[in-house]
C-alpha cells in the first residue's frame, strides 16, 4: 500500500487505512504505515510523539510563519455494516468518525510540500493519535520539541455529515463545545425483596441524581448546557448482579456534560460533585463520583476564521458561517489553547450517514477538497509575494 510519491493515490491510502483500523492509543500499525508513507515521499517524520503521534517539518530555512494542520487516525469499538469492498478486517472497530480520510487529506498535504515546498516560514504536518478519549493532542503536547514550537497558525478540520458535500462550517470562537463524561456510583446496602426496610436502597437517591443532572442546565440560563444521562441501573452490588430476590444495595449513573466554555463546564463539574455528595449524605450513602473523557472547548481565533473562508471562496467552496458551535466536542481543542488557529468542518452530504453510526464512510470527494483548501492556507502563508503575484 505505501507508494513512490508520483503515484500515491490518497484514495486508495484512505480505503487501507479504513480496513486496519485500531482504537485510541492502540494504533501502532496505522503510525507506522504513516511513516512508512511519509519516509516513502522522502521525509523524515518525528515518530512516538505522546504515544503514536508522528509531526513531519517542511523548513523553507527562510524566516516567516510557522503553521501546523493536524488530522487525526484512531477508529472507534463499532461493528460495520459496509457495502464496499474495503470494510473493516478488524471485527468490532472501524473507522466510523472519518478519521481515515482526514489523515489521507494530510498525506495528500505531505505530498503537495513535497512537490512546492515552503518559501517562507515553516510547515509542520501533525498526525495525531487517540482524538476519540481526548487525551492524544495534550499526550503529545508532553513531548518538549513540540510543545516548544513557535505556531503562529493551527488548521484542522472534521468531515460532517448532514451538510451539503464540501461546505465549509466555521465560526469564530467557541466551535466544538467542552465536554466531559461522568460516572456516579451509590453505595447502599441490599436486603432481601421482602424485607427492603433491613437494607439501603439506592434507588430513590439514584432517581434524584438523574434529576439533579437533567436539571443541571437551569443553573447557567446564560450560556448553552446540556446535559444528557447515557446510562442508568441497579444492582445488588458494583459487580452488577440482579434477581427478584434482593432489593439493590448499588446504583450507577453515567452521563455527558457539555458547554460552550471549558469554565461553565467546570463549574457543572463542582456543581454537580456538591449536589450529589449532598444527597447521599442526607440518604446515608456511599459515593463514588469519577470522571472520563474531558475535553475543552475548541476556540476559533477570528482572522484564522477569516484566512479559512477567504481561501474556500476563492476554491469556490460553498461557505456556512454558523451561528451555534457544534454540541460535540474536538481534541484540537489542546493545540488551539496553546496556539492560534482554526478547526472547521466540511460537510459530507446532507443524507451522509451520521458519525460514529455502523454504516458511515468517509465521503472519497472530500479529500481533495479538503487538501486543496490546507494547501490554499500554505500557499497564502509560506509563498514569498512575488510568486503569489504569478498565482
Ligand atoms: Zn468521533
Ligand atoms: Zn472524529
Amino acid at each position: 500500500m505505501i507508494t513512490p510519491i508520483d503515484s500515491f493515490d490518497p484514495i486508495n491510502f484512505r480505503h487501507f487505512l479504513h480496513q486496519y483500523p485500531e482504537l485510541s492509543h492502540h494504533e501502532r500499525q496505522t503510525a507506522a504505515l504513516i511513516c512508512q508513507q511519509l519516509r516513502q515521499f522522502g521525509l523524515a517524520p518525528k515518530t512516538d510523539l505522546g504515544g503514536h503521534g508522528i509531526v513531519v517539518k517542511f523548513d523553507s530555512n527562510n524566516p516567516g510563519e510557522t503553521s501546523l494542520f493536524r488530522a487525526d487516525f484512531d477508529a472507534l469499538p463499532i461493528h460495520e455494516q459496509a457495502c464496499h469492498h474495503y470494510a473493516s478486517c478488524h471485527s468490532g472497530i472501524m473507522h466510523a468518525c472519518g478519521h481515515d480520510g482526514h489523515t489521507a487529506s494530510l498525506m495528500m498535504v505531505a505530498k503537495y510540500l513535497c512537490l512546492h515546498p515552503p518559501i517562507t516560514g515553516k510547515v509542520l504536518l501533525l498526525f495525531q493519535p487517540a482524538e476519540e478519549t481526548g487525551t492524544g493532542a495534550a499526550a503529545m503536547l508532553q513531548e518538549p520539541w513540540l510543545a516548544q514550537q513557535h505556531i503562529d497558525n493551527v488548521f484542522a478540520y472534521h468531515n460532517l455529515p448532514g451538510y451539503p458535500l464540501n461546505t465549509l462550517v466555521i465560526k469564530p470562537n467557541t466551535f466544538a463545545c467542552a465536554s466531559t463524561g461522568v460516572t456516579i456510583e451509590l453505595f447502599g446496602k441490599t436486603s432481601h425483596a421482602a424485607k427492603p426496610e433491613d437494607g439501603l436502597a439506592p434507588t430513590l437517591a439514584m432517581t434524584e441524581a438523574i434529576k439533579l443532572i437533567q436539571h443541571l442546565p437551569e443553573q447557567f440560563p446564560d450560556v448553552f448546557t446540556l446535559t444528557t444521562v447515557v446510562h442508568a441501573s441497579l444492582a445488588a452490588t458494583a459487580q452488577g448482579e440482579t434477581g427478584f430476590g434482593t432489593a439493590p444495595g448499588y446504583a450507577k449513573v453515567l452521563a455527558t456534560l457539555r458547554s460552550d466554555n471549558s469554565h461553565t463546564l467546570f463549574a457543572m463539574k463542582s456543581l454537580i460533585e456538591q449536589q450529589i455528595a449532598a444527597l447521599c449524605q442526607q440518604e446515608q450513602l456511599g459515593l463514588e463520583v469519577s470522571w472520563q473523557e474531558w475535553f475543552n472547548a475548541a476556540v476559533n481565533s477570528q482572522p484564522h476564521c477569516q484566512q479559512v473562508i477567504r481561501q474556500a471562496r476563492l476554491l469556490a467552496l460553498p461557505v456556512n458561517i454558523i451561528e451555534e458551535p457544534m454540541r460535540w466536542s474536538e481534541d484540537v481543542a489542546e493545540f488551539l489553547a496553546k496556539w492560534p488557529g482554526a478547526l472547521f468542518c466540511l460537510g459530507s452530504g446532507e443524507q451522509h450517514p451520521q458519525l460514529h453510526n455502523p454504516d458511515y464512510d468517509f465521503p472519497d470527494e472530500l479529500i481533495a477538497t479538503a487538501s486543496q483548501l490546507f494547501c490554499a492556507l500554505i500557499k497564502d502563508k509560506h509563498s514569498n509575494v512575488s510568486e503569489m503575484a504569478v498565482d
